[in-house]
């Protein structure tokens, strides 16, 4: 700790802007000048951003945002990196910081959850009338979450009303606890609960990423990794203890290791052990396997055969475990 030379920015403010377009002309240009890389969207509802950089690039861009008034009160997550956690640097003007399409759009500056400190949180968390309800989608939860948090049964974001109004009953008359990666998630979904007749709605003020970097709680009750969508794919929360909560996507064994599919077509996240990454050649099903491009088989050069002996072990492992 403490001798990293690159930072990771996590940031978001709901904010009116006006002239979005050219702000996200003006802001692409200054990062890239600045050498960050990273994510940013822009849109008349305010900004959303996740970059990469230096120390000194970082402070920079820290320093210069808080110069517009728009931003002067942003708050910055930070986290220490070995380098860069993005390839490139885009900057996209978007309808929306966060996809959420309410038919209904929410301002959380007029209509948000109640926000809870990383202690509050802690605290309510361990409450028997207190429901807590993940923000994030599946993949995310899969690999770590708050101990006792439900999982909404989401691909994305949008999917997340539909899926609280077929589940209505399970948070019906109780107290709700929202969170998400560093809170933007929650600032507008918190809304759109109370919107639909929640009352008691709280949301973690700045998301995990918040609350395992406080000195007090130091992320105890959160079990697993946390998934991030830059480079690193997951970081730890939890300073206390670490409970390892994925699963292997083949074996179910214990595992936190997250690969993409290697059919290209389908590119789903697995969590999966290196050893099952090989035997499997990386595809969630036979049909990913034998696709017309496999990026694993590509990668390690397999010649035909050696692609059927491959496929050949694999159907004598699922004849086994299927006791077929
Ligand atoms: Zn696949």
């Amino acid at each position: 700790m403490g001798d990293k030379t690159y930072r990771v920015l996590l940031y978001y403010k709901y904010v009116h802007i006006d002239n979005p377009e050219e702000l996200t002309k003006q802001h692409l240009k200054f990062c890239k000048d600045l050498g960050l890389k990273g994510r940013i969207l822009i849109a008349e509802e305010g900004i959303n951003g996740t970059v990469s950089g230096t120390i000194e690039q970082t402070d920079k861009y820290m320093e210069t945002l808080r110069q517009d008034p728009r931003f002067e009160d942003i708050e910055f997550k930070i986290d220490e990196a070995d380098g860069h956690a993005f390839k490139k640097m885009h900057v996209r003007h978007r309808p929306e910081i966060v996809t959420l399409r309410l038919e209904d759009d929410i301002d959380p500056n007029d209509l948000t959850g109640n926000y809870l400190e990383p202690k509050e949180f802690y605290q309510l968390l361990q409450d028997e009338n207190t429901i807590v309800l993940d923000a994030r989608n599946d993949y995310e939860y899969d690999l770590g979450h708050f101990r006792g948090a439900i999982r909404p049964d989401i691909k994305t974001f949008k999917e997340l009303p539909e899926w609280v109004q077929e589940n209505k009953e399970m948070l019906e008359g109780k107290r709700i606890l929202t969170y998400c990666t560093g809170g933007i998630r929650c600032e507008k979904f918190s809304g759109w609960l109370k919107k639909e007749g929640f009352e008691d709605v709280n949301q973690l003020h700045g998301g995990i990423v918040s609350y395992g970097k406080d000195p007090e709680v130091q992320g105890e009750l959160w079990d697993g990794k946390m998934y991030v969508f830059d480079e690193r794919i997951s970081v730890p929360v939890n300073q206390k203890e670490h409970v390892i909560v994925g699963k292997d996507y083949f074996t179910g064994e214990l595992c936190e290791r997250y690969v993409n599919c290697a059919n290209p077509v389908c590119n789903k996240q697995i969590i999966c052990s290196e050893e099952n990454e090989h035997f499997f050649m990386r595809g969630c099903t036979h049909e990913c396997r034998t696709a017309e491009r496999n990026l694993y088989i590509e990668e390690h050069g397999l010649t035909e055969e050696e692609v059927q002996e491959r496929l050949r072990k694999i159907e004598e492992y699922e004849a086994k475990t299927q006791g077929v």
